[in-house]
């Protein structure tokens, strides 16, 4: 059986003193809890070693929210895999919707991404999903297998421990609007399928496949009940120690 995730991506929120804060609350929150899925919070990079710090002697790790694909250099403003390593970092999100709309990032950097965090010995979780028009016109699955698809060409099986897919349908971020556990399990079944084409089915049943987009405490149930629901990718909900430790135990 997968081991669920649940990841808290907070965005452009909490620097350091607030995300100190923040995270000091939720390992409060889970103190003495014996959780069986793993748990994830993904802070902007400058908080991440008060994260990490926080989280330290815990169960719950720290991630990034992007990176760069080169170890160094003249890169103004980047951050490389060997800095995530040296704070203790575990999981990069490469991918997300908003690098690709607002920061212009398309799927061969996205990919290029994908392998370096892997090369490097961190876990990745790549996000995908269609925008409205495209659910709207049907043409939903087809800009999905075109996103999976760019970065499964360019990282192969034996990195599927590491490997992490986030389906974000674009129309469901922030919006409060979810995606129905029907539409999450057929298209998470969908990218399993892909996953099982390019890896064979042992494999794809290994990888984590999680939903974001609105989850929150009164949704979470129906979506994480889905058989290939392995958890959630939680924006606004992650930023509350409470509703995301109420998402991790409807979770356990
Ligand atoms: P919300 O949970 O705020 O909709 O954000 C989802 C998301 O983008 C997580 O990466």
């Amino acid at each position: 059986m997968r081991t669920l995730l649940i990841a808290g991506n907070w965005k452009m929120n909490a620097g350091p003193t607030e995300a100190k804060e923040l995270a000091d609350g939720m390992v409060a929150a889970r103190q003495g809890k014996d959780d069986s899925s793993d748990i994830l919070i993904c802070p902007p990079f400058i908080s991440i070693p008060a994260v990490a710090e926080s989280f330290s002697g815990s169960h719950l790790k720290v991630g990034a929210q992007n990176v760069h694909t080169e170890d160094n250099g003249a890169f103004t403003g980047e951050t490389s895999t060997s800095m995530l390593n040296d704070t203790g970092c575990e999981y990069v999100i490469v991918g997300h919707s908003e690098r690709r709309e607002y920061f212009h990032e398309d799927d061969a950097l996205i990919a290029q991404k994908a392998k370096k965090v892997l090369t490097d010995d961190l876990k990745v979780i790549v996000c995908v999903g269609e925008k409205l028009e495209d659910r709207k016109s049907g043409n939903h699955e087809n800009i999905v297998r075109t996103q999976v698809k760019a970065v499964l060409d360019h990282v192969d099986a034996n990195n599927a421990d590491n490997f992490v897919i986030a389906y974000e349908p674009v129309w469901a971020i922030g919006t409060g609007e979810t995606a129905t556990p029907e539409q999450a399990q057929e298209m998470h079944q969908f990218i399993r399928s892909l996953l099982a084409d390019a890896w064979g089915e042992d494999e794809a049943e290994k990888i984590r496949i999680l939903y974001g987009g609105s989850m929150k405490p009164a949704n979470a149930e129906e979506l994480l009940s889905q058989t290939d629901v392995d958890g959630g990718l939680i924006g606004g909900a992650s930023l509350k120690a409470e509703s995301f430790s109420d998402i991790i135990d409807i979770a356990e």
